[in-house]
């Protein structure tokens, strides 16, 4: 970037931190996120900024965000076009994190401010991935606990690379694997995933995972299950091997049915029965056949939306720092 006066000149010096919120409707928790931030940042000697992503909201909240930076050039607000989800809201936020580490927290203030400087100092300590770990989901339903705790336990079964369980998108990530990040073309993004496949030195800290403290997640059921094949169909192949192995084990079956078939007909001759069998293998075959395609068509779905190669995310607005430059007046040696 370049230096263009005193305007821009809070955003020259690069912060240490970057905390990156996507914000989707939540005006309510921008604020109240923001102080707390502040406060916990008074205690520390790093420098920071906090990138505020409003994912297409439709309530208050880029007025919310845009109040904020107006008053802390520290707050740098992106304003995508329409609404992303989080996944593109938060590589939004990650690609502009200028600092030497990006901490990604959700706006809700369920990712607590207070344990930036636990995983800040196991960064020092040497760490590029500082993953926090959740040891209770308060506020959550059993029901959601109960699928996420079995999402984590399949993924891993099956996925090349295995997440950390109980891990959401809270952590600190380094420079080095900000950078590779950036790398990774794909335009499904299921965040967590990437964060596990591109490796480096991790550890963990733990922690109570609070209830939202305003608003309401816009995480229902049907999104859950979206998002968990996002995540399964990203990082597995299993799927498609399941469909080849079925249709094997249902192949050698009828081999041995037939047999059986050619047996009784040698030695009892052929009373002309078997219409019940003929249906049931016709309907399960048929029923393997529609399944094995439909996961075949889940991938190619995915091979599809790949292959058009448009961007995770269109930004709105220019980010301040930008707009601030472009708002100059011409230098005089311009006249
Ligand atoms: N979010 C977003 N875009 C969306 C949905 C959610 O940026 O389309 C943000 C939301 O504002 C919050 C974070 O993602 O900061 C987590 O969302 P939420 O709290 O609804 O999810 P939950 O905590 O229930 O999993
Ligand atoms: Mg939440």
């Amino acid at each position: 970037m370049n230096s263009a006066g005193p305007a821009s000149a809070a955003f020259d010096d690069q912060p240490v931190l970057s905390f990156v919120v996507p914000c989707y409707n939540e005006a309510a928790n921008i604020r109240a996120l923001y102080e707390r931030i502040c406060a916990v940042m008074a205690a520390c000697p790093e420098t920071w900024e906090c990138i505020c992503v409003n994912d297409g909201s439709r309530d208050e909240t880029l007025g919310a965000l845009t109040a904020l930076q107006d008053k802390d050039p520290r707050v740098r607000v992106i304003d995508l076009s329409r609404n992303f989800g989080k996944e593109a809201a938060l590589t939004a936020g990650l690609d502009h994190a200028r600092g030497a580490a990006a901490i990604p927290l959700d706006a809700d203030l369920q990712d607590p401010p207070e344990l930036i400087p636990e995983l800040v100092a196991h960064w020092r300590a040497g760490y590029d991935v500082v993953n926090a770990v959740r040891l209770s989901r308060e506020g959550e339903s059993l029901v959601k606990r109960a699928s996420a705790h079995a999402f984590y336990r399949i993924f891993n079964r099956i996925s090349k690379v295995p997440i950390p369980e109980d891990t959401g998108d809270f952590r600190l990530l380094s420079r080095p694997v900000l950078d590779a990040l950036r790398q990774l073309p794909e335009r499904r993004r299921f965040m967590k995933g990437l964060f596990a496949w591109v490796g480096f030195r991790t550890t963990s800290v733990s922690y109570h995972r609070a209830p939202r403290q305003a608003g309401h997640t816009t995480w229902n059921y049907v999104r859950l299950w979206r998002f968990a094949m996002d995540g399964i169909l990203s990082f597995s192949d299993a799927p498609l091997r399941v469909a080849s192995y079925l249709g094997l084990a249902v192949s050698l079956l009828s081999f041995l049915y037939a047999l059986n078939l050619l047996v009784q007909t040698l030695l009892f001759g052929n009373p002309v029965k078997g219409y019940p069998s003929l249906m049931v293998a016709l309907l399960f075959l048929g029923g393997v056949q529609l399944m094995a395609l439909g996961v075949i068509g889940e991938y190619l779905g995915r091979v599809y939306d790949e292959s058009k190669g448009r961007p995770v995310y269109i930004i709105r607005h220019p980010l301040e720092a930008d707009r601030r430059i472009a708002e100059l007046p011409p230098s005089p040696a311009n006249h």
